[in-house]
């Protein structure tokens, strides 16, 4: 069985849209196996979107990643990382379809509603990084 990260970001929880959010992954077959919330440090999320970090928008992305707490979860089932991503549309809200996650909650390009893992290595390394063995139910 596959797993993946994803963060609920802090416009998801401004608006009240974890539930909302959480029964598409829910409805999709997905199991919910670790979930806590937590505010973002930047420390954290230096190594999170280490990928990322010299890019010009990154300060902007830690600001508003770190501007109030939110909710860290794994997910499970088949092809769940790709899966997952589906249901979130592109990282761009503006060109994310409607009936995506991002195209019918999303602002733009950087406020976004939810992180996913975006492949296998990165799913294994950002579970660890936020949850330790025994939190993950799986
Ligand atoms: N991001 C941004 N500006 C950009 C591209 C990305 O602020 O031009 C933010 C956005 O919140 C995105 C995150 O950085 O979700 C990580 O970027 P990535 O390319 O990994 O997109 P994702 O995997 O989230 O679709
Ligand atoms: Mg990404």
């Amino acid at each position: 069985m596959e797993k993946t990260l994803v963060i609920l970001k802090p416009d998801c929880m401004e608006k009240r849209l974890c539930g909302a959010v959480m029964d598409r992954f829910q409805k999709a077959g997905f199991d919910i196996v670790a979930c806590k919330m937590m505010r973002l440090t930047d420390e954290l999320l230096r190594d999170h979107y280490a990928h990322i970090a010299d890019k010009p928008f990154f300060p902007a992305l830690a600001e508003f990643m770190g501007s109030r707490p939110v909710i860290v979860a794994v997910l499970q089932g088949q092809n769940v990382i790709a899966r997952v991503r589906e249901l979130l549309g592109p990282t761009d809200s503006t060109k994310a379809p409607k009936g995506t996650i991002r195209g019918d909650y999303g602002t733009d390009v950087s406020v976004n509603i939810c992180h996913a893992s975006d492949g296998t290595d990165s799913a294994a390394a950002e579970i660890k990084r936020f949850f330790k063995a025994e939190e993950v139910f799986a």
